[in-house]
């Protein structure tokens, strides 16, 4: 299926409706849109479950890592699992808010901080795979070391170096950061989080144009208070494009030790107390012109693709917290008696040990199938990313939640203070504490919902946006009209009675069989849903956030039904899946009634109301509801 079908050559940008935008808002779009990555030779699974179609060959079988990288992947796995255990105490970490130097040494000793560097340049040279499940087991133990390791190498200088670098940055930075000297990743400033066109930083070319002076302050930077290298995004001088004026920003590499750097202050947090962050300070640094990574005005470029597979850490890490509470529930749920019995078997409670059993199994199933993806380097994953970093990060933080419902009073109660009277330390509020933020960076919750919807849609707007366009000359609105005419007679047919000789159920166990076909049709359901709600709001369909999250979060439910299915088959396949067939039909039940309700609401909502209300809240005509209360600065 051409699913990125040809436009006539018309950019999104221009078939999206920018003209009522503030001048931020177009930037920041015109800024995503030229920084969108490549597209993998293969479509997307999910980019094509959104134009009505399960491309089950890309998911099923379930792709394995070969004996090979298991093999390699489990020595080193069986080595930092022994480290961890036996060198680390993450409740220190988090009391005392540092990571000791034995265990930065340690770590390095293992190759923890070079783990998909190549074996040239000094790392261990492991797959995607091996690096998720490094993951999964720092994520089951301690939040401050996954989120050191992860900062480090799936959004510091390994990974955008790995993609972009030159054969000269990689010879001189690679051996660095893979034998432990910490990188960092700058971007957010104070006025920049979720929206980078409105950067302050900049960089600006010497006279000879071998140098940039770089002046700036970045905030929030994970290891930046400890970082030998750090990439650094910075707005540069603008450019001419086609007649208008672009913004241009461009990623540098940038050494702690160039004259100019210097850490302002460590910032603290609610958990997380050990991570080594701060706001950094630019004062008319010197970067050589060969430090910039791929080209000038292309950072933002950088910045997202590097984002599109580091990305997959913190759902790994979730997989991993999700798994560590599902065995601290599990004991006690099943020992704890309260009423006469066990707590695991009074049916509140057993309700969310059932989901939380079944949700870690799906979430483990959309990571591992998500990181085999990328390890096979031919699929575009970002979509299949950010859903698994959303939902991960969701389900996890629900899971954590759970969890110390379920252990009660102790749930609330500090490891330390457990310990002090004799009870087991089980960190259940530093769980908590820690992977809150997890919604938070690397794309927020809102904004990759935004990102989902803006990939759904781009076929959509690709064929038939310029033809909705009222900013379009006639003529131009006409024949992209006619081809998406064309396009949509036989696509939309196709979207009532399906795609001849697709289907994947027949060849499934049958207790999954009908969840792939619940998930097949539910995706042409799906691309109609988004069809409709394109020709009933044209460009302006960008607006309707609420229910576009409701169409992502439908999207979501499927490709976790989808990876859900596939994983359940392959346990079943393997002669060990009678379990995998409980946890897939509780997991894809719950989600199906989900997805209903979903559709449900998209239909019958208090949407446009509720919006309404949040306006007049925001223009201060509800002050009156919070008198009572003491407020201080309010
Ligand atoms: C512990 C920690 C570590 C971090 N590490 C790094 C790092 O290493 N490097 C780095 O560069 N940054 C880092 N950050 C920054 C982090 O990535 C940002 O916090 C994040 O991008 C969100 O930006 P913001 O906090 O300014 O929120 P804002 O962008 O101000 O957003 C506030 C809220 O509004 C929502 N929102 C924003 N825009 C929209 C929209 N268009 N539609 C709907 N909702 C929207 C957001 O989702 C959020 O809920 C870190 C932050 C923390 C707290």
């Amino acid at each position: 299926m051409k699913t990125n079908v040809e436009a006539g050559g018309a950019e999104p940008a221009e078939v999206i409706d920018t003209s009522k935008m503030n001048e931020g808002k177009r930037q920041a779009l015109e800024l995503a849109e030229s920084s969108r990555e490549a597209a993998g030779q293969v479509p997307s699974f999910v980019g094509q479950l959104f134009m009505g179609r399960l491309p089950w060959e890309l998911i099923d079988p379930y792709p394995e890592p070969t004996a090979e990288d298991r093999a390699a992947g489990d020595d080193f796995l069986a080595r930092l699992d022994a480290f961890l255990r036996t060198h680390t105490d993450p409740d220190a970490i988090d009391r005392d808010g540092e990571i000791p130097q034995e265990v930065m040494d340690g770590l390095a000793a293992l190759g923890a901080f070079g783990i998909k560097i190549p074996t040239a340049y000094g790392g261990l040279g492991l797959s995607q795979v091996t690096y998720s499940r490094a993951a999964m087991l720092l994520g089951s133990h301690c939040g401050n070391l996954t989120a050191l390791l992860s900062a480090h190498q799936s959004i510091g200088v390994p990974q955008p170096l790995l993609v972009f670098g030159t054969d000269d940055q990689k010879r001189r930075y690679l051996p660095r950061v893979a034998a432990g000297e910490l990188s960092a990743f700058a971007l957010t400033e104070v006025g920049v989080g979720s929206d980078p066109a409105r950067m302050q930083t900049h960089a600006e070319p010497t006279a000879d144009g071998q140098h940039f002076v770089l002046n700036g302050e970045k905030l929030w930077c994970t290891n930046g208070t400890r970082a030998g290298v750090m990439v650094v995004m910075a707005r540069t001088p603008p450019k001419v494009v086609n007649g208008k004026e672009r913004n241009q920003i461009t990623a540098f590499i940038v050494e702690a030790t160039m004259p100019g750097v210097s850490v302002v202050h460590r910032c603290r947090f609610m958990g997380l107390r050990a991570l080594y962050n701060g706001v950094i300070r630019f004062e008319n640094v010197k970067v050589p012109r060969e430090n910039i990574l791929l080209a000038e005005g292309k950072g933002l470029r950088v910045a997202l693709t590097t984002l599109n597979t580091g990305r997959l850490t913190l759902p790994s890490a979730c997989v991993g917290l999700s798994k560590r509470c599902l065995g601290i529930v599990r004991r006690w749920a099943g020992a704890r008696e309260q009423w006469g019995a066990v707590i695991g078997k009074h049916a509140a409670i057993a309700d969310k040990i059932a989901r939380l059993a079944a949700d870690t199994f799906a979430m483990e199933a959309m990571t591992l199938l998500t990181a085999a993806l990328v390890d096979r380097h031919q699929t575009d994953i970002r979509l299949e990313a950010a859903m698994c970093k959303m939902w991960g990060t969701e389900r996890a933080w629900r899971i954590v939640d759970d969890t110390m419902q379920i252990r009660g009073g102790r749930g609330y109660e500090t490891a330390d203070s457990l310990r002090a009277r004799g009870e087991a330390p089980i960190a259940v509020e530093r769980f908590m504490r820690d992977s809150r933020i997890n919604l938070i960076f690397e794309g927020s919750s809102e904004i990759m919902r935004l990102f989902i919807a803006r990939e759904a849609l781009d076929p959509h707007l690709k064929l038939g946006g310029a033809a909705l366009n009222p900013k379009l000359p006639v003529a131009t609105r006409l024949a992209a009209g006619a081809r998406a005419a064309v396009f949509y007679a036989g696509w939309y047919v196709r979207q009532w009675v399906g795609w001849v000789g697709g289907g994947r159920g027949a060849g499934m166990h049958p207790a999954l069989r009908r969840h792939a076909r619940y998930a097949e049709a539910t995706s042409r359901r799906l691309a109609r849903a988004l069809f409709h709600a394109m020709l009933r709001h044209g460009p302006k369909l960008e607006r309707e956030q609420v229910l576009l999250g409701r169409l992502v979060d439908i999207g979501t439910d499927v490709f976790a039904i989808a990876a859900t299915c596939a994983r359940a088959q392959s346990l079943v396949d393997g002669g060990h899946g009678e379990e995998a067939l409980a946890l897939a039909d509780v997991f894809c039940r719950d989600s199906r009634g989900r997805v209903e309700e979903a559709f449900r609401a998209s239909a019958h909502n208090t949407d446009h109301a509720r919006y309404r209300l949040a306006r007049e809240v925001l223009e201060g005509k509800f002050t009156w509801l919070e008198d009572g209360i003491l407020a201080p600065g309010a």
